[in-house]
């Protein structure tokens, strides 16, 4: 029996691995969720929750759209609180749905632009750059969605966020006034706040020493590194940030009583 109550789980490294899904992490989740209440997250902001809900339950795994926490839905949330502003978008769909949902006004063009949102786009241009840098210098809020440098899609690494992001920085001379996903805490704010929760009843769930494990061990709750996605046991070893536990998978994660 341990404490917890609330599962945060990853989902790129988790349940797929780009376009392929990781079956032992899918079956363990569909038990743990009789035991825990499981919310869902990712910094891919490229995904609308409801792409996100459709890809989880396709395998099985019960969710609604409220318990998926996208880096969309973190930078909207943002902007949603600061007060609705003329807002430009680098990215793709789950930005744009965000927005429209909660009445953002999105522009394409200037003058006035309030903030500057960036996340993954395979849509980039030039011209896309060049006015969301130009926005920026001219007084918009700069929001990044993530700054990961890559994401994985099968076996290789694509240009992530962060490389985006860091071409603006590049140009503006300074850092985003906002970085809304992993490492990150305001998401295990939120959560903590929705369901009132002790921090002790949390465990982030995830692949990555650079987000999922330093987010946890900021915040001050416990962290499982599944060895699934984009952290082999080498790079484990020569961590500074430890997870509180590891597993090859979930699987075996429930088999070692750790969860
Ligand atoms: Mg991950």
């Amino acid at each position: 029996m341990t404490q917890y109550s609330l599962l945060l789980v990853d989902m790129d490294g988790v349940i797929w691995r780009g376009g392929i899904y990781v079956v032992k992490n899918i079956k363990a989740l569909r038990m743990l969720q009789e035991k825990y209440k499981v919310v869902f997250m990712t910094n891919n902001s490229s995904l609308t929750r409801a792409e996100c809900l459709e890809r989880i339950k396709a395998v099985g795994i019960n969710s609604e759209i409220n318990d998926i926490y996208t880096s969309s839905v973190l930078a909207a949330t943002y902007i949603e609180k600061r007060g609705l502003g003329r807002t430009f978008v680098v990215g793709e769909a789950g930005i744009y749905e965000e927005l429209i949902v909660r009445g953002i006004p999105i522009v394409s063009e200037g003058p006035k632009v309030d903030y500057v949102i960036v996340g993954i786009d395979k849509y980039l241009t030039y011209n896309k750059l060049s006015k969301a840098a130009y926005y920026i210098m001219n007084g918009a809020v700069f929001i990044a969605t993530n700054e990961d440098p890559t994401y994985p899609v099968g076996d290789r690494l694509e240009p992530g966020a962060g490389a985006i992001v860091n071409f603006i920085k590049t140009v503006v001379g300074r850092e985003p006034d906002f970085v809304a996903g992993k490492p990150n805490t305001w998401i295990l704010d939120i959560v903590v706040n929705k369901y009132k929760l002790k921090k002790e009843e949390v465990l982030v769930i995830g692949d990555s020493l650079h987000t999922d494990v330093p987010m946890g061990c900021r915040y001050g709750v416990d962290t499982l590194l599944v060895l699934t996605g984009v952290t082999s046991e080498r790079e484990l070893a020569y961590a500074k940030t430890k997870p509180t536990y590891v597993a090859r998978d979930l699987l075996e994660a429930l088999t070692s009583k750790i969860i």
